[in-house]
This record gives C-alpha cells, structure tokens and sequence, in this order.
C-alpha cells in the first residue's frame, strides 16, 4: 500500500535527488540511487590518527567530485536535510560508537543566523536517530573570519580560542565530536581541548568528509 501511495504522489508531486536533481523513484529518499553509489565509491580507507584525539575518523574523500557538490548543498545550498541523511547513511553502515553522547562541531550566532541552521548538528541527528545516541550541543562558538580564506597556518591560530563550553559535562563522560570537513585537524582539536578540560575522558573526532 505504501508503495501505491509513493508512487500516487510521485506522479502529481515528483521528489529529486538533493545533489543531482533528478526524479526519485519509489523507495528512493533525498539521494537517488546513483548519488548513493557515489558516495560509497568515495568512501576513504586510509585513516590519519590527529594528537590529541583518542581517536579520528572522516568518512569521505572530499576530493572526490561527488562528494565536494554533497558538501556544497550541505553548506551552502540551504539542504540541511542533505547533512541529516548522509548521517543516517553513515550510521547504518557503521557500528554505533562506544560513548555516552554525539556533540556537534558550533557554528557562531552569525555564521548560524546567515546560514539558517548548523549543518552538523542536522548530521549527527541523523546519526543519534539510527543509533539511538543522545545529542549534547554544549559547545559554543566566537565568530571568527572564515576558515576557507586563511592561509593553512593561520587557520591553527584562528581554531585557538574560538570555542567554550555552555554547560558542565558529566565527569568522565565519552564524546563523539563531530564537523562537517578535516582540513588541518586545527578546529577538531581545539574542540576537543575544551571537551577534555570539562571533564571528558575521551573524545573521539569524526568528520563527513577529509580535504588534505
Ligand atoms: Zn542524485
């Protein structure tokens, strides 16, 4: 019946894929099929462990063409729900991780207010909702000029500081930290320097994507 009524509403309402635009078909949702294969076919299998962190994982090679237009809609293209989804994907091809919380990578009051909303925070949704993981949002962010434009080393000096805590944490909780894209690694782990300094006995850092 479902199917019927999917396929009722397609005809009248067509849905498209978030990143390619085109028509989805019945138990397609926000990705079509071959969008879908992309983002498998980018998955990375190398790893780059960042000090600080007990440990690190990014999911997709960023230099990947699929992936930069995925990320570009997730950032730029007013599709939160796309940042939702890949985090639904990611969660069921992967165990759920062995912590008491997600925490989402801020974005500053300016940042959030221009953009209409986090982009993180609609992926580890995602996320929590296939893992059944409660979501803490208790980081906050100063606005500062944007990463993309500064040069590598200036970016390390920009994460420094940037980021404080809006409430206790439990005393030594485990966190899965996540952001959107690794660059240099600078923003993940000044994030989870003030994790730790709240109390966090682990932090694990995750990211959509790596960009190295
Ligand atoms: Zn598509």
């Amino acid at each position: 019946m479902y199917f019927f009524w999917r396929s009722f509403w397609d005809k009248i309402w067509p849905r498209v894929c978030y990143s390619c635009a085109c028509e989805l078909v019945l138990a397609e949702s926000t990705l079509c099929s071959t969008c879908l294969d992309e983002v498998h076919a980018a998955q990375l299998s190398v790893q780059h462990p960042l000090p600080l962190l007990d440990s690190t994982e990014c999911w997709l090679d960023f230099d990947a063409k699929p992936v930069q237009r995925f990320m570009h809609q997730v950032k730029f293209g007013q599709r939160p729900e796309m940042a939702f989804r890949l985090g639904q994907l990611y969660a069921a091809t992967h165990e759920p991780p062995h912590v008491d919380a997600l925490v989402p990578a801020p974005l500053s009051w300016r940042r959030h207010w221009v953009r209409g909303y986090n982009q993180s925070e609609w992926l580890v949704r995602g996320l929590a909702q296939e893992w059944q993981l409660p979501v803490w949002r208790v980081l906050r962010k100063k606005h500062r000029p944007p990463q993309a434009k500064m040069k590598l080393e200036d970016r390390s000096k920009s994460a420094h500081g940037a980021y404080w805590l809006a409430q206790s944490l439990p005393p030594g909780c485990r966190l899965q930290l996540w952001d959107d894209t690794l660059t240099t690694g600078a923003t993940l782990q000044a994030m989870a320097v003030v994790l730790y300094r709240g109390g966090a006995s682990e932090v694990h850092g995750a990211t959509l994507a790596r960009a190295l």
